[in-house]
């Protein structure tokens, strides 16, 4: 299990252990959203998303057939929609044929409150810095193992994510925590993040909001997401 003595390997280390390959069996069907659930894409419609640049624009991204692609160069997009301690499904498929290598290939991301990221890339044969890995927390923590599955076929994350907690003063309490099931299979067991993730850096924690809006990242490659629903973990007056 990683635990926060991961700190100690340099961010983005190319001699950081590769995660082991793990099949994650057979497809599933759809996982259809449960009764409490907050259906943010349902297939057919980017209305509650914005463009996350300038928020009064809307999301650009393509939607058909059920999925959304990035459109290079439409820019990140986040939910019209905050939150704090949340569970997330999210479903996405890297493009085929596979285009590209490294963090070149199906890159894209997931962030939580917009700040914490889970890596979204096509990891499938496909070697780059551990904590850049599909599934990793992007800078931090590269996942237990690789349970990606090939472009072009549907994989899913399902995200359990507490917020961090900050006192008057800005000091962190209480750090985020993050944990990852990558096509069912646990990849991230309630890690403690050292703060947002970043590129080729490791910045403290800076006090935020109780409830931001999730990010997804546009990096260029035309990645599909599918069936994205939340359900919160905590009740605000
Ligand atoms: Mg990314």
């Amino acid at each position: 299990m990683y635990t926060e003595s991961q700190e100690s390997w340099p961010i983005h280390s190319m001699t950081r252990p590769q995660p082991p390959v793990v099949d994650p069996g057979p497809l599933p069907g759809l996982r259809q959203p449960p009764s409490d659930a907050i259906v943010l894409f349902d297939g057919k419609s980017l209305s509650g998303w914005r463009l996350a640049d300038s928020t009064d624009q809307p999301a650009q991204w393509k939607v058909a057939d059920g999925y959304m692609e990035v459109v290079a160069g439409a820019g990140n997009i986040v939910t019209a929609r905050s939150f704090g301690d949340v569970q997330l499904h999210v479903e996405f498929m890297a493009p085929a044929p596979a285009h590209g290598e490294g963090q070149g290939r199906g890159n894209s991301g997931v962030f939580l409150m917009g700040i914490y990221e889970i890596q979204v890339l096509d990891s499938y044969q496909n070697p780059t810095y551990a904590d850049g890995a599909a599934a990793a927390v992007y800078g931090q923590y590269p996942p237990l193992v690789n349970a990606s599955r090939p472009p072009g076929e549907w994989q899913t994350y399902d995200i359990v994510f507490h917020r961090p907690r900050f006192d008057a003063s800005g000091d962190v309490t209480s750090k985020a925590r993050m944990t990852l099931l990558h096509n069912g299979v646990l990849v991230q067991d309630d890690v403690v993040l050292t703060g947002p993730t970043a590129h080729k850096q490791r910045p403290p924690y800076a006090k935020h909001a109780d409830r931001l809006p999730l990010i997804l990242q546009d990096h260029g490659d035309p990645v599909r997401f599918r069936n994205v629903w939340a359900r919160e973990l905590e009740h605000h007056p």
